[in-house]
């Protein structure tokens, strides 16, 4: 099955030559952290950056190419994902090695908890913040994922990507183009490794650090829910819970969905919530934060795929439910 689908996509020499993994058809909520999502019309989990490389080289220019690292930060919509969906494995990309003094060399699926892990082993001080986030390094690079006053930024020297044709870069951490939650690196990379340096420090206060860090988290977030974290950035002077708060929707539901009410920036999979009633629940607060604070919310959580029906309009003024 794999086989015809790859030679459908790459031609048969080609596709003999992939060694990595071709699954038709995988479904997305197996691998988002919301547990929605419809099918990737093909996943392909590369064997390393050299076979990542090739694969796109002779993907056709017209294919749709998206990448997804943990899915700890997306909402894959019911209607799935055309083209191919790329997700870096463990084996080939999931190495963290100490470079000497305070640098890693790290994999970009190495979980982030588990980089911070090693950092401090090492004694490397300022990784402490990614023990709370639940992604990988693919996803924080993109993200420039960040908490308690540190982000990513802080930290990368060095990028290691592939671009669309398949063409191998190494970028700087300016080319990276970081601001809040954002990268302006060009949409079409996928990272593979990164250089990160911290700074030499007590291993026992970083794990004291590290150990504050997890104890605010269960007090602060739902971590164990089916959720995507926060669901809006923060806007400009304020905090996106406080709006959310003002705008009466701590706990607000639409279907299966709803808004924690532990910390209302976060949106939940109550049970049985579709991407839908997600999507349809973060348009409405939206509306509703807009009506009562004057404030547009703009959506953290990355949104992609299909809709399996109807379209649900991006609020653009007027309010909604
Ligand atoms: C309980 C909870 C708490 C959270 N707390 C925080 C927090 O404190 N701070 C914070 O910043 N975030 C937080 N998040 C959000 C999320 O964990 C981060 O954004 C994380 O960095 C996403 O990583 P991921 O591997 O899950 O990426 P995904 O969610 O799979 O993808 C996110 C984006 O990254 C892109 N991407 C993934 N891998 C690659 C790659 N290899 N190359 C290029 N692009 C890639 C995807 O295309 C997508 O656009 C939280 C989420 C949850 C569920």
């Amino acid at each position: 099955m794999s086989e015809a689908i790859a030679e459908r996509w790459l031609g048969a020499t080609a596709a003999g030559e992939v060694r990595g993994r071709l699954i038709p058809g995988q479904l997305l909520s197996s691998v988002t952290w919301f547990r929605v999502g419809g099918p990737a019309e093909l996943m392909f989990q590369p064997a390393d950056a050299e076979d990542l490389a090739f694969f796109l080289k002779a993907l056709p220019a017209d294919a749709p190419v998206t990448v997804v690292g943990l899915g700890s930060n997306l909402l894959v919509r019911d209607g799935g994902i055309d083209g191919v969906v790329i997700r870096l494995p463990m084996k080939g990309f999931g190495k963290v090695e100490h470079l000497g003094g305070a640098r890693l060399q790290v994999g970009a699926s190495v979980p982030d908890k588990k980089l911070a892990e090693v950092a401090a082993k090492h004694s490397i001080g300022g990784f402490s913040f990614l023990t709370g986030i639940p992604g990988g390094i693919g996803g924080a690079l993109r993200m420039n994922a960040g908490a308690h006053g540190s982000e990513m930024k802080d930290l990368v020297r060095e990028v290691r990507a592939v671009d669309r044709q398949g063409t191998r870069h190494t970028l700087t951490l300016e080319e990276m183009g970081y601001a809040y939650r954002h990268s302006g690196a060009a949409k079409d990379l996928i990272f593979t490794s990164v250089i990160m340096e911290g700074e030499l420090a007590d291993e026992a206060q970083i794990r004291a650090q590290m150990a504050d860090v997890v104890a605010h988290r269960e007090k602060a977030q739902p971590i164990r829910e089916k959720t995507g974290g926060s669901t809006f950035k923060n806007p400009e002077g304020t905090s996106a819970w406080k709006v959310v708060d003002q705008a009466g929707c701590r706990g607000y539901v639409v279907g299966g969905a709803k808004m924690s009410e532990l910390h209302c920036n976060f949106m939940l999979n109550t049970g049985d919530a579709s991407a839908h009633d997600l999507e349809l629940l973060g348009e409405t607060v939206r509306a509703k934060a807009l009506a009562a604070t004057g404030i547009q919310l703009d959506w953290e959580i990355k949104r992609i795929g299909k809709f399996a029906g109807a379209p649900i309009a991006p609020f653009l003024g007027e309010p909604v439910g």
